[in-house]
């Protein structure tokens, strides 16, 4: 057993009113938005996050301990 830290953010977190429980991990920043940009993108139909949500993703990455 080992404590990974991984990088996570969800949909709540950027917007309380989009009522998607979508919740990603990722060991980088540079993976976690992609793989946020490939969500956005199929289910928010947005084909790139608007700078202001960007931004809010961005602070409200949290960093997050899990043991494997
Ligand atoms: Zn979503």
């Amino acid at each position: 057993m080992a404590n990974k830290q991984y990088m996570q953010l969800g949909c709540l977190d950027v917007d309380a009113t989009a009522g998607c429980g979508f919740q990603v991990r990722a060991e980088t920043e540079a993976e976690l938005f992609q793989l946020v940009a490939m969500h956005a993108k199929q289910c928010h139909k947005l084909d790139s996050l608007p700078p202001e949500m960007a931004a809010k993703a961005k602070a409200a990455v949290k960093t997050v301990t899990v043991t494997v």
